[in-house]
């Protein structure tokens, strides 16, 4: 954990210190050559402080999920639109892949009991895996079926995919499937186990099915159930909060 743990937090540390080297080299070569220079390095800066600040977020989620102490703030709020505008919020980061996003529901909307920012962290995990694990013109499909008792989110794509014997193992914490020096990805292998936690906190469960080579898909099934006595509740998505949890996905 700890060996992981050093490389993930040494490797943006190490990219933002030499953005500076560089930055320091300009500006010795006069103010056009440091903004010609600033131009050039600032989204790799900001791009690496997200990853650090995720990286610390987590961890104080997993500090908070094992010590009990993982407080939800539950409310009335409306999932369809919730999920939508959070699915829809990654289109500028699938770009520079062609990876095709699409979302569909047949159900307009509906409110249930849920936390919206343990909501959004989730699913912006899963939407990050299935970029970081799909390639170049794949295809990534959110879903919403609605049951009387229960709210079933389903994310797949048509990534690499996960072994079987892998399935149920993806959700324990520090698994990553490549931990080769060469990965192709970012990561350190805690995002599904926060995820499961916070699914499993709504009183809900998540699980995986996939097909080496093929994709995976993800469901998260919420009880369909409110919050007695309390009036809805509008929840504002910040686009911020995509920028920052999918900072990962490209090296
Ligand atoms: P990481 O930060 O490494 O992505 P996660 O806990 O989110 O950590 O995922 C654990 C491991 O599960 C990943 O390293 C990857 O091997 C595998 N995985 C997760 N999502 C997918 C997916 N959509 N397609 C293929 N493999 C996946």
């Amino acid at each position: 954990f700890f060996a992981n743990l050093s490389h993930e937090i040494k490797t943006p540390i190490n990219i933002i210190y030499s953005c500076f080297q560089l930055l320091e080299i300009s500006k010795s070569q006069g103010e056009n050559a440091l903004w010609k220079a600033y131009c050039k390095y600032d989204g790799t800066i900001k791009q690496n402080c997200f990853r650090l600040l995720r990286l610390v977020n987590n961890l104080v989620d997993i500090t908070k999920i094992d010590s009990g102490f993982m407080n939800l703030n539950f409310g009335n709020y409306e999932i369809i639109s919730l999920v939508e505008d959070i699915t829809l919020s990654i289109i500028p980061y699938v770009e520079a892949k062609n990876i095709n996003v699409l979302f569909d529901t047949y159900v307009e909307e509906l409110i249930i009991k849920c936390d919206p920012e343990s909501i959004e962290r989730v699913i912006l995990n899963l939407l990050s895996n299935s970029i970081k694990y799909t390639e170049h013109s794949g295809r990534i499909k959110v879903n919403i079926n609605v049951s009387e008792k229960n709210v079933v989110l389903t994310f797949e794509d048509n990534g690499i995919g996960i072994p079987i014997d892998m399935k149920d193992k993806v959700f324990e914490r520090f698994l990553r499937l490549d931990n080769s020096f060469k990965r192709l990805n970012e990561g350190s292998g805690i995002g599904l186990s926060i995820v499961k936690s916070m699914v499993e906190a709504h009183d809900g469960f998540i699980f995986v099915s996939s097909e080496l080579e093929r994709g995976s898909i993800f469901d998260i099934v919420l009880p369909n159930v409110l919050v007695d006595n309390m009036p809805m509740k509008i929840y504002e998505f910040d686009e911020a909060n995509t920028e920052l949890e999918l900072s990962d996905i490209y090296n």
